[in-house]
């Protein structure tokens, strides 16, 4: 039988009318004839009742700190209400359906509660579920350990359990259903003339979500990737094809781009640029060593790295600036700590080896008034970080510069 996992996030079964749009597409997809597993997220955002950040809310409204196994306990709730919900909404309209939480769909994980790792899946419940002529609805986002404790997998984990699921069942293709048509050249909540992309690679869309686009979870599109399933990102709303995500080979063609150097734009807001200068070298006495090294005990992951002899710089989150900044303390008076930064980078496969991307990034940011505080690159991306308060006039700017309207 062939199989398809369809995921649909929280805004598209936070409602009536969402919901009847996913009856809508798995009816599509059983007129295919394929087996369909449905991997639903919590219903909604923070402030709606069954929503996952409502859930803590009422935990935490009692006491503060809730230990991490009995929170993932609670924080699976929203997941398993929906796969109920989404249930009985297709069985309303004439489809028989079957839900699973994680555990019972065969998703062992280890035992790191609240970020959890996906070691093995028995889909041989949802096999058998899929035989019997019925919809498979998973709740996304959990797992369960060998000893049977409750386990979430993190922030966008319903993603990554869409794509492990896919990957076990070798599914024809994972579709993931949101509110946007699909990966698109910038966060269209910023760049309203941002639009969809229709075909891209997995490690481009890996990347940009790496270097903070939201639309799916990097680890998802990994699992995708070693499996060789296909990924389709897509829009519940709509009936556009939204973006396929696959390997250029996997289509059989050379160059799946054009000719574009930049394929999209990501950023990540809220971060703290740390510089730490000294007169002397600061390779002589070990420091260069020390300094990432009390970063890796602190458990801090730091990003944008410089060295050079007389300075080191990087950039981490800006809730940890401040604690980095007195652990640092002890190694040189000369430290500085500086929030209210956002890394917006350009990303595309089509920039490698090809002069004067740089060049661009930098003439749209300066026609656009917007200072440069620091920059990194790769093959594939460069990175620029400027002052939040820019940040969304340096990705229209960006997106102008790199024609991506
Ligand atoms: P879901 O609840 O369906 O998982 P998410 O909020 O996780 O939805 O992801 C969809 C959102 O991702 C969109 O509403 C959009 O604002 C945001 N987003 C950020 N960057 C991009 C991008 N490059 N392309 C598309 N959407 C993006
Ligand atoms: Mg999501």
């Amino acid at each position: 039988m062939h199989v398809i996992v369809q995921k649909f996030g929280g805004t598209s079964v936070a409602k009536p009318e969402g919901r009847e749009q996913v009856v809508k597409k798995v009816r599509e997809a059983l007129n295919q004839g394929l087996g369909v597993v449905v991997v639903v997220s919590a219903m909604g955002r923070a402030g709606d009742p069954y929503a996952t950040d409502t859930l803590i809310g009422l935990a935490r409204g009692v006491l503060k700190h809730v230990k991490p196994r009995e929170l993932d306990l609670l924080m699976s709730c929203g997941e398993n209400i929906a796969t109920v919900v989404t249930v009985q909404t297709l069985k309303a309209n004439g489809i028989d359906a079957q839900a699973f939480t994680g555990g019972q769909a065969g998703i062992i994980t280890n035992h790191n509660f609240n970020n959890a790792r996906i070691v093995e899946i028995k889909p041989d419940n949802l096999r058998r579920c899929l035989e019997e002529g019925k919809v498979a609805v998973v709740a996304g986002f959990q797992g369960i350990t060998n000893e049977g404790e409750v386990t979430t997998l993190g922030r966008g984990g319903s993603d990554t359990t869409g794509a492990a699921l896919g990957v076990a069942l070798k599914a024809d293709v994972i579709e993931i259903y949101t509110d946007v048509d699909g990966v698109m050249t910038a966060d269209p909540r910023l760049v309203p003339r941002a639009k969809p992309l229709a075909e891209m690679t997995y490690n481009e869309v890996c990347e940009m979500a790496h270097l903070g686009a939201k639309v799916v979870h990097p680890r998802a599109v990994e699992i995708a990737m070693e499996g060789r399933v296909p990924l389709r990102i897509r829009s519940t709303f709509s009936d556009n094809l939204g973006t396929l995500i696959c390997d250029v080979n996997n289509i059989g063609q050379v160059e799946i781009r054009g000719d574009k150097v930049v394929t999209g734009l990501a950023y990540i807001s809220d971060m703290a640029l740390i510089v730490i200068q000294s007169d002397e070298d600061l390779n002589i006495n070990g420091q260069v060593l020390e300094v990432f090294q009390l970063m890796a005990k602190s458990g801090f992951s730091v990003d944008m790295i410089q060295v050079s002899p007389y300075q080191i710089s990087f950039i981490l989150t800006e809730d940890l600036a401040d604690r980095a900044k007195d652990v640092l303390a002890e190694l040189s008076p000369q430290i500085s700590a500086e929030k209210g930064f956002a890394k917006v980078a350009i990303v595309g496969s089509g920039m490698r080896g090809v002069p004067g991307v740089m060049a661009r990034m930098v003439r749209g940011l300066q026609q656009a008034g917007i200072s440069i505080y620091h920059s990194t690159d790769s093959h594939t991306n460069i990175a620029c970080l400027v002052k939040r308060e820019e940040m969304c006039n340096a990705l229209q700017a960006l997106h102008e510069e790199f024609e991506l309207a």
